[in-house]
């Protein structure tokens, strides 16, 4: 699946993150970059609230890794 508005591929936090910020029932997606521009967040911002939803146990993403910090 591609993003409708530039064409990259996506992956499970584009489609995670455009089902948690913009809209939970979309079946078409935004990726992430396109999404952090519609909203007004740096990368580094929407990367940060992507690691919080994962630490809140949010199933709309890829749980964390217990290696990882
Ligand atoms: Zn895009």
């Amino acid at each position: 699946m591609q993003c409708m508005r530039c064409s990259r591929e996506l992956d499970e936090f584009d489609i995670g993150c455009h089902l948690k910020l913009i809209h939970r029932g979309a079946t078409a997606f935004l990726c992430r970059e396109c999404i952090a521009k519609d909203i007004g967040w740096t990368r580094e911002e929407m990367d940060r609230a992507i690691r919080r939803f994962q630490e809140q146990g949010c199933r709309l993403f890829p749980p964390l890794r217990e290696a990882e910090p």
